[in-house]
């Protein structure tokens, strides 16, 4: 009996069948999006538009009052589409709309070197690579060339944080100081 367990340990696993073993059906959603990393460009790009129009609104309601139902509404809206892990420094756009972070190695700036000849990930055999999915996704989008920009290291402390609420926070900072700017030198 003993022998029979040691020998089922043993066993030979063929190289395609992930220990992970994840359903297809839990990411193929995700490879979709990538799929229409061009619609979700246009979509995002308008989002944040919105977004930094309503900063007024979100400043005077105050920021960290908003972020609860901001982040109910990203993390679902997300979750579903991109598998999203709510690391609070989104890098979907740069990234061809793949999420870095559902590499198992959570590589944030390409992929190590152990991609497979098919395409799929070595630690997930089953899953195709997020950064082969990424440079695909690149190639559609009018941006694409982002995923040449160098990512920062993950920043633990922002997990569980609304990166639409940052972006937008940070932009607004970033035209009042332009037009603080422009106002000193006239
Ligand atoms: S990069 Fe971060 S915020 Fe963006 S989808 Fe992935 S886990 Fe979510």
């Amino acid at each position: 009996m003993n022998l029979r367990r040691t020998y089922k340990t043993l066993a030979y696993q063929p190289s395609d069948v992930s220990t992970v073993r994840r359903q297809r059906s839990r990411y193929s959603v995700r490879l979709w999006s990538v799929r229409q990393a061009r619609l979700f460009e246009i979509v995002y790009n308008a989002l944040a538009d919105v977004f930094l129009k309503l900063h007024p609104v979100w400043n005077a309601i105050g920021y960290h009052r908003v972020e609860r139902p901001v982040i109910f509404i990203e993390k679902t809206v997300k979750s579903f589409l991109f598998d999203c892990r709510m690391c609070g420094q989104c890098a979907l756009s740069d990234t061809g709309m793949s999420c870095p972070m559902n590499c198992p190695k959570q590589l944030r700036n390409g992929p190590c070197g152990g991609v497979r000849a098919n395409g799929n990930c070595e630690v997930e055999p089953d899953m195709p690579c997020v950064w082969v999915q990424a440079w695909e996704g690149s190639q559609r989008m009018r941006s694409g060339d982002n995923i040449m920009r160098v990512q920062k290291p993950v920043d633990q402390s922002l997990r569980d944080s609304s990166a639409w609420l940052r972006v937008t926070a940070d932009k607004a900072a970033h035209q009042n100081e332009k037009t603080e700017k422009t106002s000193t030198k006239t």
